[in-house]
């Protein structure tokens, strides 16, 4: 069954693909004349669009900046700071007890 059926299929599918391929041009062709149509107004929005884009991107790395919360090595309270300043610093201050501290007494950096 699957002997005779097999090229059978594969024809099918051959032509259904060509002729989904011709569609594909199609659409693509209609698409590129309605684009070269509206291209200044098209351009202004898609360049609005990137804006917005890239305005959020920039608000979501703000918001996502990843916090780690440890206990003062001096009062015990629970701080946390940034993995940047973590990385970027080798003295920290805490914030409850004002008292600085080695970030590799903390971390194991
Ligand atoms: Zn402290």
């Amino acid at each position: 069954m699957a002997i005779i059926c097999g090229p059978i299929l594969a024809w099918i599918s051959s032509l259904l693909i060509y002729g989904f391929g011709q569609a594909v041009d199609d659409l693509n062709f209609i698409a590129g004349e309605i684009q070269s149509k509206n291209q200044n107004k098209q351009s202004v929005k898609e360049k609005k669009r990137i804006k917005a884009i890239a305005t959020k991107l920039k608000t979501e790395d703000f918001d996502q900046e990843c916090y780690v919360d440890f206990a003062c090595p001096l009062c015990g309270e629970a701080i946390s700071y940034t993995e940047e300043q973590i990385k970027s610093n080798k003295v920290l201050s805490c914030p409850e007890c004002c008292e600085e501290f080695y970030v590799k007494d903390v971390f194991s950096v």
